[in-house]
């Protein structure tokens, strides 16, 4: 379980202070596809990379299955990190290696032994479509085939937490909809949990079961889809 509670995070500008993100809570069960959705600005990427232990919140606490990420040893937290993966929109895929040397980078950075890291890309590979094109090049996909990279490479060490930061919004309407059947999908084998943070309310009706709105930093609105999506 996800826990944010209280969270501030304040950034020193030259004269002034920018609080970009402001008294988040928010409870995010497991194996839940969460929506964070709001405008550009609003503070979601902020809150991923709190998240993600990149930065830590100003004041306030980040719990992930009761252990608050900000207090954990920098061990601790470099293995907290392997259980979160992310996929991005622009899918921060190297150029230089093959689709299979893609997906095996964050083991070969675990230290994974070369005969394992093999076997895991190719399930993963499989896993997301692309049994077949291991040895190709990024540059040989297509952008939704690019991004079944990006999601392969972030299941490589199993996370326990899948956050999707606008991952469909470089794709035409169609992919859109086949990336975020594959995360459906993904969601359902393996019991992920899936934070899915977009501008698009698409996608949230699509495949999330609660969704939170930021605006200005705050969250304004939780709920289940449903609900708060619904049109009175
Ligand atoms: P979103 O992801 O919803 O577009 P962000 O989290 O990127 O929003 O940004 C929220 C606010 O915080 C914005 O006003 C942005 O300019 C500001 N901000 C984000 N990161 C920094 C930073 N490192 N330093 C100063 N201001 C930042
Ligand atoms: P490597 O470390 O394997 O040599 P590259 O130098 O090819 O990787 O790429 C470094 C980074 O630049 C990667 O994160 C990749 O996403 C980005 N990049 C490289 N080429 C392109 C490109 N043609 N378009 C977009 N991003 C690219």
């Amino acid at each position: 379980m996800i826990k944010f509670k209280n969270v501030y995070k304040k950034y020193k500008l030259d004269k002034s202070i920018l609080t970009a993100v402001k008294d988040v809570n928010l409870e995010v069960n497991d194996g839940e596809i969460y929506g964070i959705i709001g405008y550009s600005g609003a503070g979601k990427s902020t809150l991923v990379r709190m998240l993600d232990g990149l930065e830590a919140p100003t004041s306030g606490s980040i719990e992930i299955n009761g252990k608050d990420i900000a207090k954990l040893s920098s061990k601790a937290l470099r293995e907290q990190r392997k259980k979160v993966g992310m996929i991005f929109q622009h899918f921060n895929l190297l150029w230089s290696r093959t689709i299979q040397e893609n997906v095996e980078l964050p083991l070969e950075i675990a230290g994974v032994d070369k005969k394992k890291r093999k076997e895991k890309a190719a399930k993963l590979v499989d896993l997301v479509g692309l049994k077949g094109r291991e040895n190709d090049y990024p540059s040989e996909l297509s952008g939704g085939q690019k991004q079944r990279v990006g999601i392969a490479r972030a299941l490589a060490n199993d996370p326990e937490i899948l956050i999707s930061d606008e991952a469909t919004s470089a794709l035409d309407p169609q992919t859109t909809d086949e990336i975020l059947d594959l995360l459906l999908e993904i969601n359902k084998k393996l019991n992920l949990t899936i934070l899915l943070i977009t501008h698009e309310m698409h996608a949230i009706r699509k495949v999330a079961e609660k969704v939170a709105v930021m605006q200005e930093g705050q969250v304004v609105e939780t709920g289940d889809v449903y609900d708060i999506f619904q049109n009175p």
